[in-house]
């Protein structure tokens, strides 16, 4: 058997791992081996008597610094551990947006390396000296990189092979086609007042498919011009 795609996770917060990525669909999943997780410690490679991983930021200011000695220690043992082919990146607001095609892409490579910053960050230069990318999950401020690790972790294995229940689902859903998804109804056929839209009852799945792609393109306009003009261009 080849070995499955891995997550190595570089954090001072390990028990927060498999956290979510431990139930539903990842969860099973992890349980079947399909994918594997390696939360690894930080601390584990401080170097003084207090374990110290962070140090104040040279220049002055508020807060603290995650060393590049220790952050570098901890990426050299993960990248020892893992297969070739499994980028290290660096979670973080600054960086480049965290997309479906991103999570498509990184769920075909052989895995990858997470690593979680704390405080203000890592020093700039283990970044440069280990040719970490940064990844961002939003524009928005998380106080650790635990979090955004487990939805990047998430949105990958969901596209592995043979973890989502119904692969079909992943063709037609938001962003698959550069489109947000269409709307959903399932019974009771009324519900409140009400109803599910006559076209799903038809049985005719030209017309069905055709009302589902305008709901898309609508939805999409309406809600994410970027992305519209984005598909509209091709
Ligand atoms: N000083 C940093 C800045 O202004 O860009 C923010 C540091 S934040 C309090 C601590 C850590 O949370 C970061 O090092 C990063 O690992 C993680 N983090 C915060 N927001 C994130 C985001 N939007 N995407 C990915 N990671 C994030």
């Amino acid at each position: 058997m080849t070995s499955p795609w891995r997550a190595t996770v570089l954090t001072l917060f390990p028990e927060m791992f498999p956290g979510p990525l431990g139930l539903s669909l990842a969860g099973k999943a992890l349980a079947e081996q399909r994918w594997a997780l390696n939360a690894i410690d930080i601390r584990g490679f401080a170097i003084d008597k207090h374990r110290s991983v962070d140090d104040t930021p040279s220049g002055g200011g508020a807060g603290m610094v995650m060393r590049a000695d220790i952050a570098a220690a901890a990426i050299d043992a993960a990248r020892a551990s893992m297969l070739a082919g499994a980028p290290t990146l660096y979670l973080s607001p600054r960086g480049t947006p965290f997309t479906q095609a991103g999570a498509r892409e990184l769920a075909q490579a052989q895995g990858v390396i997470l690593l979680c910053g704390r405080f203000e960050g890592v020093d700039e230069r283990v970044l440069e000296a280990r040719n970490v990318e940064e990844v961002s999950i939003g524009d928005y401020v998380l106080s650790g990189g635990e979090l955004a690790a487990q939805v990047l972790i998430d949105a990958c294995v969901r596209l592995l092979p043979g973890v989502a229940g119904n692969e079909g689902s992943l063709a037609e859903e938001s962003f698959a086609s550069g489109l947000l998804e269409y709307p959903h109804y399932t019974r009771p056929r009324e519900w409140e007042g009400r109803t599910i839209p006559e076209v799903l009852l038809s049985g005719d799945h030209e017309k069905i498919a055709r009302w589902r792609r305008e709901q898309a393109e609508d939805i999409t306009r309406a809600r994410r011009p970027d992305l519209w003009e984005k598909h509209r261009k091709g």
